[in-house]
């Protein structure tokens, strides 16, 4: 038995790194997904074609900071596919710089598409999961929002501010069987860090625990037990998945 059965799921950001991996291992478990990204229409394409002999799938090119295009895109959603049972709110950018450097600009983008973005999924999508009496939002934080990382404090007040928010929620909307959780990654080997100098790289790897950086798969997996009825009586949890590289 599959753990996703019959459910529907919206994926922001799913277009390349962890959003991707949350819809291949969705997908594997029989959710059907409507997933979104800014700009990479053919990935998009890729990743429907992939994915749409075991799935329904549907990519829709939808600003997540854009609060209008959100109500539009749930709307389309449930026209589209009937319910929507699970969100993972992953979309995410970083704009790094020591704050003598950070800019206005610099800083209101990270804070709009990390963490409106949140709120914009969020607030859309509580009607219809009140509507059902069921749902499960898991939204995207990282160990830099727990722990923060000179360099990217725009970035690690987003990410906390995610926590925050996502616990807020869980209290409010717990009565009507939704559930609100976040996931901590910690460094996660993606097309993003390819780019890096391998021996910086490394010595990230020498200083975890576990000795890797994680996959999207790793966090994928988190997502799913989050996602599925596993964690039925889950809420309000902030799941640290980072291979030991902060434990608190
Ligand atoms: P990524 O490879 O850069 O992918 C980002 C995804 O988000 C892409 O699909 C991108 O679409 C989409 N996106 C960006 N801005 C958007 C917007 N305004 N509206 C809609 N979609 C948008 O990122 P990642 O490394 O997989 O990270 C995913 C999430 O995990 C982020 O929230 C990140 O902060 C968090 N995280 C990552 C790490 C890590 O080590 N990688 C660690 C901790 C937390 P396009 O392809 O169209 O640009």
């Amino acid at each position: 038995m599959k753990l996703l059965e019959g459910k529907t799921a919206i994926i922001t950001g799913a277009t390349r790194g962890i959003g991707k991996g949350i819809a291949q291992v969705f997908a594997q478990q029989g959710a059907n997904i409507a997933f979104t990204y800014a700009s990479s229409k053919a990935k998009a394409e890729e990743l429907e074609k992939e994915l749409s002999s075991l799935v329904k799938i549907k990519g829709y090119q939808s600003d997540a900071a854009d609060f209008e295009a959100t109500q539009k895109l749930v709307d389309e959603v449930v026209k589209e596919f009937g319910q929507i049972d699970i969100v993972v709110n992953n979309a995410g950018i970083t704009r790094d710089n020591l704050i003598l450097r950070m800019n206005k600009e610099d800083w209101d983008e990270v804070i709009r598409v990390n963490l409106d973005s949140v709120f914009n999924l969020t607030k859309a999508v509580t009607k219809p999961m009140m509507k059902q009496r069921k749902g499960s939002i898991i939204n995207m934080s990282s160990v830099v929002g727990i722990k923060g990382n000179a360099g990217q404090a725009n970035y690690a007040a987003s990410k906390a501010g995610i926590v925050g928010f996502s616990k807020s929620i869980a209290l409010e909307l717990g009565s009507r069987n939704i559930r609100c959780n976040v996931v901590a990654p910690g460094f996660i080997e993606t097309e993003m860090t390819e780019v890096l100098d391998e021996k910086t790289v490394q010595e990230w790897r020498d200083n975890i625990p576990l000795k890797r950086g994680g996959t999207p798969e790793d966090i994928a997996n988190a997502c799913l037990y989050l996602a599925s009825d596993l964690s039925g009586y889950v809420t309000g949890h902030v799941l640290n998945v980072n291979g030991g590289m902060l434990t608190y």
